[in-house]
């Protein structure tokens, strides 16, 4: 049976997103439902909202989440009812030429649920991100759920959905930082924060944090930043001499430039080694060398 739940819903570009009900459809053949039970707010379903990402409304925001499988379609094998799992946007095929040359990052052919929720009157949802998580329960395909164990709480767990996966991702992959190498990122918020958590992990050596609000610094040094500099009031030249100073008067053998603005691009650039790496992170992440 169709289930009627609560979700919200941007319905116009720019307008107020709503609560309303909407419809969750039974599971197609691969399909799961999940009851969600904590959700992060990203940028991204602001974008959505403002029609920064496509046209195709009603959205159903909400895209970093965790929750519990509650039903599954009968050909599904990855999951059963009851597993606690975090949401990932897609599915990769496994099949198409870059999952068989191992970038299933770039997979041609990823899946979402075979059927779309709707409204009450029938109107199809475009979801988040093929998520759409701001509500009680979502339909995804079942490669879309990723058993997580029991012991992270939802709303921590959730967050690997989204900003811990794209801050860490862009450090180690897109980035390729390395054992020994120098890392500095501008915006340290949730991405900016899990890429220096990546940059830890990959054994960079001095990790560098930078940010014009003070109180994010802290967030920064506690996640694995050796140095922070507040940039408040500072030009993109001015951030880079900092950046210098700290690294033996080279730059970063990798910047990240978790913000996104022409004046943390422009930074970004100053900031590096010239042997160096810039990686973007947003829509979509790149990298230049
Ligand atoms: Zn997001
Ligand atoms: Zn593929």
């Amino acid at each position: 049976m169709p289930t009627t739940v609560k979700g919200v819903v941007a319905l116009s570009e720019k307008q107020p997103a709503e609560l309303l009900d909407i419809i969750i459809p039974d599971p197609g053949p691969n399909d799961v439902v999940v009851d969600i039970e904590a959700t992060g707010v990203c940028h991204t379903d602001l974008a959505y909202r403002d029609g920064g990402i496509n046209d195709e409304f009603p959205f159903l925001l909400g895209h970093e989440s965790a929750g519990r499988v509650s039903q599954i379609g009968e050909n599904v094998t990855h999951v059963e009812i009851g597993d606690y799992v975090v949401l990932n946007w897609r599915a990769v095929c496994g099949e198409c030429r870059a999952c068989k040359k191992g970038v299933q990052q770039y997979c041609f052919a990823t899946h979402n649920a075979s059927k779309p929720m709707t409204l009450t009157d029938g109107t199809k949802l475009t979801a988040a991100l093929g998520i759409g998580s701001f509500a009680e329960k979502t339909l995804v395909h079942e490669g879309q759920c990723t058993k997580v164990s029991e012991d992270a709480p939802a709303e921590v767990a959730g967050l690997l959905g989204c900003g811990v996966m794209a801050g860490i991702g862009a450090a180690i992959n897109t980035g390729q930082v390395q054992r020994g190498e120098s890392l500095a990122v501008i915006g340290l918020g949730g991405v900016g924060c899990a890429a220096i958590a990546g940059a830890r992990l990959a054994g960079a050596t001095t990790i560098i944090g930078l940010d014009v609000d003070e109180k994010k610094l802290a967030a920064a040094e506690e996640l694995g930043a050796t140095h922070t500099v507040l940039t408040k009031g500072l030009s993109p030249q001015q951030v880079a001499e900092k950046v210098q100073e700290l690294t033996d008067g080279f730059g970063a053998d990798v910047v990240v430039d978790a913000v996104g603005i022409p004046q943390t691009y422009e930074t970004a650039f100053y900031a590096r080694d010239l042997a160096g790496r810039v990686v973007l992170v947003g829509v979509p992440a790149r990298t230049w060398s």
